[in-house]
């Protein structure tokens, strides 16, 4: 993976990296997941392939129920090289008049606190809700600086670095225009 940006805020330094999330060495990364945790397709589905994630996220939904729009739920990383998943709920985009932006901007500040709970000093976040979902990605790099910024603003003690993992290379120049 390639770091084409790094931006420090005030506690919190911010790195753009073009790449695949599976690989990344981080205490967390997220997943953009569904609510049932049923790893079908997309970014979701290469994490749990390859960390061999979805029995243990059957266990987690039996447990715990549902995980609803804008909320998160962990598991271990299984065979990844990270320490836990952190599976964020974006919505989908129905064209900005169901509260998508606040749901986008819920999912990606969620992730962070529990992060932050869990006492991690690193994540890396797909590019939420911008796949399969289809929020459009100039709209939804503001949600993700917004999260961060605020997050930032709390003076968190643990997380000291949020990595943006760039996938399609076509989400580049919205990346950087936005921080
Ligand atoms: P959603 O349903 O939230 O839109 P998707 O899985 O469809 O989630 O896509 C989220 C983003 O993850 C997409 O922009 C996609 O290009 C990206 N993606 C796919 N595979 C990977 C990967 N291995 N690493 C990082 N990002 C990925």
């Amino acid at each position: 993976n390639e770091t084409i940006k790094t931006i420090k805020l005030k506690n919190i330094i911010i790195k753009i990296i073009i790449g695949d999330i599976t690989i990344e060495k981080t205490d967390a990364i997220v997943n953009a997941a569904n609510s049932t945790l049923q790893h079908g397709g997309g970014v979701a589905k290469i994490i749990s392939d390859k960390g061999n994630l979805q029995k243990e996220s059957d266990q987690y939904i039996k447990e715990k129920g549902k995980i609803r729009t804008g909320e998160v739920g962990v598991t271990s990383a299984g065979d990844l090289p990270s320490k836990y998943v952190i599976h964020a709920v974006g919505p989908i985009w129905y064209g900005g008049s169901k509260d998508e932006a606040e749901y986008l901007y819920m999912a990606i500040f969620n992730s962070l606190k529990r992060a932050e709970e869990l006492q991690l000093n690193s994540i890396a976040f797909p590019a939420i809700s911008a796949g399969i979902f289809g929020y459009p990605i100039e709209k939804a790099v503001k949600q993700y600086k917004k999260a961060v910024d605020n997050f930032d603003n709390q003076n968190p003690e643990h997380i000291k670095e949020i990595k943006w993992i760039i996938y399609d290379k076509k989400f580049i120049d919205h990346f950087l225009k936005e921080f």
